[in-house]
């Protein structure tokens, strides 16, 4: 029996990835900070589906709640084979005017966070000798967006952080992979104006916005056996936007 835990999967882009891995018979634990609620929702989401899951709240850039939540979904579930590092924020801005409490909160929960959950999660991986980490980036990490200094920092970081560490583990059966969707309708991309939202969709070759299935799938096909010769590749789910 597989099992996988999922940052950030009370709503949106991780409540996607949540279900397509039960559709793929993981069993699945729903990581969330606040939404208590949707993380419930998810959590009914996967078992309909059949598979077992449990809740596990915490604030992943705090280092110990971070280790915490992987160790409530090992306790809930058992050893995880998978872990999506999906979860986080943004607090959007021009370079000139953000805050510190603004870069550092984009840092702290979108970049550390994703490094203090995996590592976390990297022991027992290793010592099972399987398992594969997939990290939710951004197009923005690659191709950069103004506005988003301290998002685009924090999603470029995580393709640092998944080649170097998939270099790590790769001997030890651990796979590490990232996805770097593009504009996925969910409560992040709510805000965006119409104007906004039509230029990107012309710059969009598929001329549309993602959605959050869009990306489960991909998410789901890099857990799985299919992708067992896959390591340290960042996937652009993005319908061409940034080719
Ligand atoms: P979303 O709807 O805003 O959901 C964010 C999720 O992250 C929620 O489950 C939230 O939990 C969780 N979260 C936030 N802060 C956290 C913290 N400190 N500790 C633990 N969990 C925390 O976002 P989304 O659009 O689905 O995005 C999911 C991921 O895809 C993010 O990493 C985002 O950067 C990335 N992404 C999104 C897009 C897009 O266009 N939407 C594009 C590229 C990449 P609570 O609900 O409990 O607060």
């Amino acid at each position: 029996m597989a099992v996988a835990l999922v940052t950030g999967a009370s709503r949106g882009i991780g409540a996607a990835i949540a279900a397509s891995l039960a559709d793929a018979g993981f069993d699945v634990a729903v990581g969330y900070a606040r939404d208590a609620d949707g993380a419930a929702a998810t959590v009914d989401a996967v078992t309909a589906r059949g598979r077992a899951a449990a809740a596990v709240g915490g604030d992943q850039a705090d280092p110990g709640a971070a280790a915490a939540m992987v160790a409530a979904a090992e306790d809930a579930l058992g050893p995880l084979d998978a872990l999506v590092l999906n979860a986080g924020i943004t607090r959007d801005g021009l370079m000139m005017r953000m805050s510190d409490d603004d870069w550092q909160a984009v840092i702290d929960t979108n970049l550390s966070g994703a490094f203090y959950v995996a590592r976390a999660a990297l022991r027992g991986m290793m010592k099972r000798r399987a398992g594969s980490i997939v990290a939710v980036s951004s197009v923005v990490g690659i191709t950069g967006n103004a506005g988003q200094v301290n998002y685009a920092a924090a999603k470029a970081g995580m393709v640092g952080m998944t080649k170097s560490l998939a270099r790590e583990v790769g001997s030890r059966g651990v796979r590490v992979n990232a996805v770097a969707p593009g504009y996925i309708a969910t409560d992040m991309t709510a805000g965006l104006g119409d104007d906004l939202r039509d230029g990107i969709v012309a710059a969009t070759p598929l001329g549309r916005l993602g959605t959050p299935q869009d990306v489960a799938g991909v998410v789901a096909f890099l857990c799985s056996p299919q992708a067992a010769f896959m390591t340290g590749t960042v996937v652009n789910v993005d319908g061409g936007l940034s080719m």
